[in-house]
């Protein structure tokens, strides 16, 4: 399969044959450095989206006001920006227009960190004018230019800097974290939806501990609900492929302030729906697993329950592949399998439907659960009769 890095590159190539400058920026520049994997590849440009436009047939334009055009000629999308200056900043946020220029280094200087401020030429030249290959050798995140300065233009960027640190395991640069210290109280101006999106990506990075770390000693963690302060250790073994468990995990570390913590994020019906189960799951877990709960909740939502538990310290007397195992040999694996239904029992009972249904089937269930009965009519039919029905008629 082909790389998207070696895609830019052929793009660069068509930009440069047509008598502009191209190059690739930004962060697949930063993991190119570092040997990470890359996610996409961003180019930027002297040429102007229309100019791009007439070099490729094949474009969409996803963001033409601040400079962007995708280009799908060489089989995967890539995204082509013009250099570019920010406009003006008001109220510590991301500014509305662009100003387009025609040369790099302005382009550069604009950009949050050392490290993401770097160019890659079509001929492997690293054009670095803020030492970010000393910052990466040394691991370290550093604003470009005057940290405060910068973070008053947007202050986002603060933020940005902790995910980093969590993807990465990077330090903040002294100065950086001064500056944040600062400055932290300006993270109220910033929509929650790109908190929201900077949060997501920590979870999923592999130093999330680092990351809140750095988020309790950036002071940041003052004007974000989540108690990281409180609950630092509990982030020490966390770990994970998937946004909503960080989300999940959050909400139980907080669950006085869940509701908060949801409204402040701006967590989604499927990142609600996700931490209500795994919460659910996680305080039967507590009180000890029985069948049903194997049987009602998805692997996911179990294992996660389990980490939690772990990540907390908690001592859980078995292993984590047993609830694969348990889950795999119940006797049925979901409703349909279930050899019962309402209108057997009102057949075999001549009785009308009514309340005891719904508690006859939730009986006969964990008895087929349980194994203490076999899963088909014959079985279920004399235990009906044997527990059931006597029961009944004994009270
Ligand atoms: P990843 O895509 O892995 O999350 P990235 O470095 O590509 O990391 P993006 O948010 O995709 O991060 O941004 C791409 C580049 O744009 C950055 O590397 C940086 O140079 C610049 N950039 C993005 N957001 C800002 C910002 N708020 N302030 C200044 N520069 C920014
Ligand atoms: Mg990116």
């Amino acid at each position: 399969q082909v790389k998207d890095w070696d895609v830019a590159l052929r793009v660069i190539d068509k930009i440069e044959k047509a008598g502009f400058e191209a190059v690739i920026v930004g962060g697949a520049v930063r993991d190119h450095l570092l040997q990470r994997e890359i996610h996409d590849v961003d180019v930027a440009t002297s040429a102007l989206p229309m100019e791009i436009k007439k070099i490729f047939s094949n474009t969409v334009d996803v963001g033409i006001e601040h400079g962007t055009v995708v280009v799908l000629d060489e089989g995967k999308p890539i995204e082509v920006t013009t250099y570019r200056t920010d406009g003006t900043y008001t109220d510590f946020r991301r500014p509305e227009e662009v100003t387009f220029v025609r040369d790099l280094p302005k382009d550069l200087e604009r950009r949050d960190f050392t490290i993401n401020a770097m160019a890659y030429t079509k001929d492997g030249t690293i054009i670095d004018l803020f030492g970010g290959k000393e910052d990466i050798e040394n691991r370290i995140i550093r604003a470009v230019g005057d940290a405060n300065s910068r973070f008053r233009e947007d202050a986002l960027r603060m933020l940005r800097a902790v995910r980093f640190a969590a993807q990465l395991g990077f330090d903040i640069d002294e100065l950086t974290m001064k500056a944040i210290q600062k400055d932290c109280d300006l993270i109220e101006f910033i929509a929650r939806e790109r908190i929201h999106m900077e949060f997501s990506k920590m979870w999923v990075a592999d130093y999330v501990y680092f990351g809140v770390k750095a988020l309790v000693d950036s002071d940041l963690a003052l004007y974000l609900p989540g108690n990281f302060r409180e609950n630092l250790e509990a982030w020490k073994e966390f770990h994970t492929k998937q946004e909503e468990v960080g989300w999940a995990y959050l909400c139980l570390l907080n669950r006085n302030d869940m509701e908060n913590i949801i409204d402040f994020y701006k967590l989604s019906n499927k990142q609600k729906n996700f931490t209500k189960k795994v919460i659910q799951a996680y305080d039967s877990l507590l009180k000890r697993w029985d069948e049903y709960d194997y049987f009602s909740n998805d692997l996911i939502i179990l294992e996660t329950a389990y980490d939690f538990a772990t990540w907390q310290g908690k001592n859980v007397p078995f292993e984590k592949e047993h609830i694969a195992k348990v889950k795999e040999h119940l006797p049925i694996q979901s409703m349909e399998q279930f050899a019962l239904n309402g209108n057997l029992l009102m057949e075999w009972s001549g009785l009308k439907g009514g309340p005891w249904l719904k508690e006859a089937l939730n009986k006969a269930l964990y008895a087929v659960l349980s194994g203490r009965v076999k899963n088909d009519e014959e079985h279920l039919k004399e235990w009906f009769h044997n527990e059931f029905i006597d029961e009944r008629q004994n009270h």
